[in-house]
């Protein structure tokens, strides 16, 4: 069946359940399968880490929104992060790294697989030449983008990248928790690979965690599904079916973040107290056209840098009503964030560093009316 975006998100690996018609397939909420006899397997399940049919069900979802053909969901975006470089990488091997992507990534690769042999350097990934001398033939096996990037919305072009990546042998691996499959399909656009936290936008209700690997190359999602298995960084089946449920109104919700989030950025973009606006969807932000034509909107996500600094931005952080401080991003409440100290703390000292008058906003699906009202507020009258 080729349906169309809105309509997968509702019903690819969604059939309904044989045995009593139930319109939503159950949550099999078990470790275990029982056997019609020594290896006589129901539908290929023997245990839940190996295999459970509310994670299948997801993972059949998520390779249909992004346009792959095999999805593997994990216990966070983090736990799909680790499987896809654990299965890519060796000792000796390099990551071509963007330079503002999300500071657990960054994490990730320098301490976790750092010690492991593997090397990485961060690049702005808007400027091709960087990415060109940072190549090493033959050692560099990936080239990681973010796209919106992390906290300051800088826009790759997804298919010059894969092009580079063709010449370098190295895999393009996009990470697209920010725009979701809604807005962006980096594997229609040439990446090799899709990575997600799941707990933000496909999720959209702050309430699970959760990660994906999609790809369309059989070999790779094998080597990534036995790590599923024999690592075991597995996502659990409530966990799958709460985001199972948060995709289905995936589509609409992304409209009205792009919506809200737009509105906020026109809002502050020539605003006295504000220095600058990062936010994709304004014609002044140099990624614009780029994000027109690989986007359908520009998402929910946008910075703000204060005139006044970082005092003024500490207290913006602490005021607000209806934008809670919290770290995480994607659901449809809105959140507000100080980057620095927050979700890129473990990135201070390195070329990854936030500014410190930088706020990040997640705008939530509630009445815009309000949440300008609020950021309005909460700015120091200094
Ligand atoms: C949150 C986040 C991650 C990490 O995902 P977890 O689910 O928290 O492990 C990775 N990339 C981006 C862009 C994120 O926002």
């Amino acid at each position: 069946m080729s349906s169309r975006f809105d309509t997968r998100a509702i019903h690819a690996g969604q059939e309904f359940d044989p045995a009593t018609g139930a319109v939503v397939p159950p949550i099999y909420q078990t470790s275990t399968f029982v056997q019609d006899g020594i290896g006589g397997l129901r539908g290929g399940y023997e245990y839940a880490r190996s295999g459970n049919p509310t994670r299948d069900s997801l993972q059949t979802l998520l390779a249909a929104l992004e346009g792959g053909s095999h999805g593997v969901a994990f216990s966070s975006g983090l736990a799909a992060e680790d499987a896809l470089l654990r299965a890519v990488l060796r000792p000796g091997d390099h990551v071509v790294l963007g330079n503002d992507v999300y500071g657990g990534t960054h994490r990730l690769i320098s301490r976790v697989h750092g010690p492991w042999g593997v090397e990485v350097d961060p690049v702005e990934m808007s400027d091709f030449d960087q990415i060109r001398a940072a190549v090493r033939q033959g050692s560099t096996k990936v080239l990681w983008v973010e796209t919106p990037s992390n906290p300051l919305m800088k826009i790759t072009d997804i298919a010059a990248l894969a092009e580079i990546g063709k010449e370098a042998g190295a895999l393009v691996v996009v990470d697209n928790t920010f725009a979701s499959p809604a807005l962006q399909r980096p594997l229609e656009l040439g990446a090799d690979v899709v990575v997600h936290s799941t707990t933000k936008y496909l999720g959209g209700h702050s309430d699970v965690l959760g990660g994906a690997v999609v790809t369309s190359d059989e070999e790779l999602a094998e080597k990534v599904r036995f790590l599923q298995f024999a690592a075991g960084a597995v996502l659990a089946p409530m966990e799958a079916w709460l985001t199972v449920r948060g995709i289905k109104t995936l589509g609409v919700r992304m409209e009205r973040h792009s919506k809200n989030a737009l509105a906020v950025a026109e809002h502050f973009a020539e605003h006295p107290k504000i220095e600058r606006v990062y936010y994709a969807g304004l014609p002044t932000h140099p990624g614009h056209e780029l994000a027109a034509r690989q986007m359908t909107s520009f998402g929910g996500m946008l910075s703000i840098a204060l005139k006044d600094g970082e005092q003024a931005a500490r207290t913006m952080a602490e005021s607000t009503k209806l934008f809670q401080l919290a770290e995480s991003l994607g659901g449809v409440e809105s959140l507000i964030g100080y980057p620095a100290e927050m979700t890129h703390a473990s990135v201070r000292g390195t070329p990854l560093e936030v500014a410190p008058n930088i706020l990040r906003l997640s705008v939530g699906i509630e009445d815009v009316d309000d949440l300008l009202e609020d950021l309005e507020q909460a700015l120091p009258r200094s």
